[in-house]
């Protein structure tokens, strides 16, 4: 039972509940998330045509289309730790290639992570020699409004 990042495809789900495709609909895609887990619709977001939102143990991931992406369909995923700071592995590998993005500390991330992935994976502002976990990744399809 893991996530999957596919970065310009979308986020691979736990189980048999498929797949949060780039460019599904907002429809699809709740369908999609409601097969793992209780999505919750809404909340405020600037900028946003419509998102929602889900958690898996400790894990909660984000969906979101702003008004930029394609079709207003789906643009934008986050997945983020429940916890602000983690200090330990996530309960549910998020898995990059081989890579179980938040199982490791980042100061081992940053060592085996190509520097493209970094850059990728790895907020703008992270030090590479922390001790703390990863507390989220966002994989976007669209160059338009980044939360
Ligand atoms: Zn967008």
């Amino acid at each position: 039972m893991v996530f999957r990042l596919l970065p310009g495809t979308g986020l691979v789900l736990p189980g048999s509940a498929g797949v949060l495709r780039f460019g599904m609909s907002e429809r699809a895609a709740q369908w999609a998330a409601s097969t793992l887990a209780d999505i919750r619709v809404g909340g405020w977001m600037c900028g946003v045509c419509w998102t929602f939102f889900f958690v898996h143990r400790d894990v909660m991931v984000t969906a979101y289309a702003c008004a930029a992406c394609d079709g207003q369909d789906l643009g934008h995923l986050v997945v983020e730790r429940t916890e602000r700071v983690p200090e330990q592995a996530a309960a549910v590998p998020v898995a990059f290639g081989d890579l179980d993005l938040f199982g490791y500390p980042v100061h081992e991330l940053a060592e085996v992570l190509e520097p493209a992935d970094r850059e990728l994976l790895l907020a703008a502002g992270t030090n590479p020699r922390s001790t703390h976990y990863v507390p989220g990744v966002r994989l976007d399809a669209c160059e338009g409004e980044r939360r």
